[in-house]
C-alpha cells in the first residue's frame, strides 16, 4: 500500500499531517487505503513497511491493550502520530476464542488457510441444528506521540455465524467462514467496498473519525 493522501478538509485539521498505520497486514492495508480514502483528512497515511518498522510483540490481554501496543511501537520509531488496529473473530462458544490470537490461532502467524482449518476442526463437535454466533471486533487506536497519555479508542463489532466450509473468494482472514445471514453472504462474497460499509473496521473508522479533530 502506498501512502494516502486524503484531500483538504477545513473541518479536520491535525498538528500533524502525516500518521503512521500500525500494520503489516496485507488485507487490513488494502481495507484502511479505501477507508482512509473515503475520509477526506488532511493527512498522508504512511504504512508502517514503508519506513521498515517491524511488528510489535502483542504481548497484551485484550485488543486495546494491544492496538495501543502497536501504535506506540509505530510513534516511538517513526516519531509521528501512530493508529494500529487490533482485530480478530470471537467465537463465544469457544469461550471467544481465537479472539486476540486470531492471527496465530493454528501456531504460524498469518497463515489463514491454516487457521480457518482449526477453527473449523475446533467447532466440529459443538454442531447442532443451531447456527454457531461469532463476532468480528475491531479496536483502533491513534496516538499523538509514543507516550499519549490521552490515546483516542474506537471499537466496532461485526456479528455473524461461522460456517462449517469456506465461502467466496474475498477478503481475507476468516472472511470465507463468516456468514451474514441477513445478506446470505460470507464476508468473502462482499465487495470490497461493500465489507467497508459494515464491517467492523467500516465501524471502528467512523467512529474514529467522529472523535477528531484531534
Ligand atoms: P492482528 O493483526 O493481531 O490484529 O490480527 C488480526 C487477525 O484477525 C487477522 O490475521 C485475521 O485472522 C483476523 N481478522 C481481523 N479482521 C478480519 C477481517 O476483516 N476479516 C477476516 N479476518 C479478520
Amino acid at each position: 500500500m502506498s501512502a494516502i493522501n486524503t484531500s483538504l478538509s477545513s473541518t479536520q485539521s491535525t498538528s500533524n499531517n502525516q500518521w503512521v498505520l500500525a500494520s503489516n497486514n496485507k488485507g487490513k492495508l488494502s481495507e484502511f487505503k479505501r477507508l482512509f480514502a473515503e475520509a477526506n483528512l488532511d493527512v498522508t497515511i504512511i504504512p508502517q513497511g514503508q519506513l521498515d518498522i517491524e511488528d510489535a510483540v502483542e504481548d497484551g490481554l485484550s485488543f486495546v491493550e494491544n492496538a495501543i501496543i502497536k501504535a506506540r511501537h509505530a510513534s516511538r520509531i517513526s516519531g509521528l502520530p501512530a493508529i494500529a488496529d487490533d482485530s480478530g473473530l470471537c467465537v463465544p462458544v469457544l469461550g471467544n476464542a481465537p479472539g486476540i490470537y486470531s492471527a496465530r490461532y493454528a501456531g504460524e502467524h498469518g497463515n489463514d488457510s491454516k487457521n480457518n482449518s482449526k477453527l473449523i476442526t475446533d467447532l466440529q463437535s459443538m454442531r447442532s441444528e443451531q447456527p454457531i454466533k461469532g463476532m468480528f471486533v475491531c479496536v483502533l487506536a491513534m496516538v499523538r506521540h509514543a507516550d499519549d497519555s490521552l490515546p483516542i479508542i474506537a471499537q466496532g463489532l461485526w456479528q455473524g455465524e461461522i460456517l462449517e466450509a469456506p465461502q467466496g473468494e474475498s477478503g481475507f482472514g476468516y472472511d470465507p467462514l463468516f456468514w451474514l445471514p441477513d445478506l446470505q453472504a460470507t464476508a468473502a462474497s462482499l465487495s470490497a467496498s461493500d465489507k467497508n460499509r459494515i464491517s467492523h473496521r467500516g465501524q471502528a473508522i467512523q467512529q474514529l473519525l467522529a472523535q477528531l479533530p484531534l
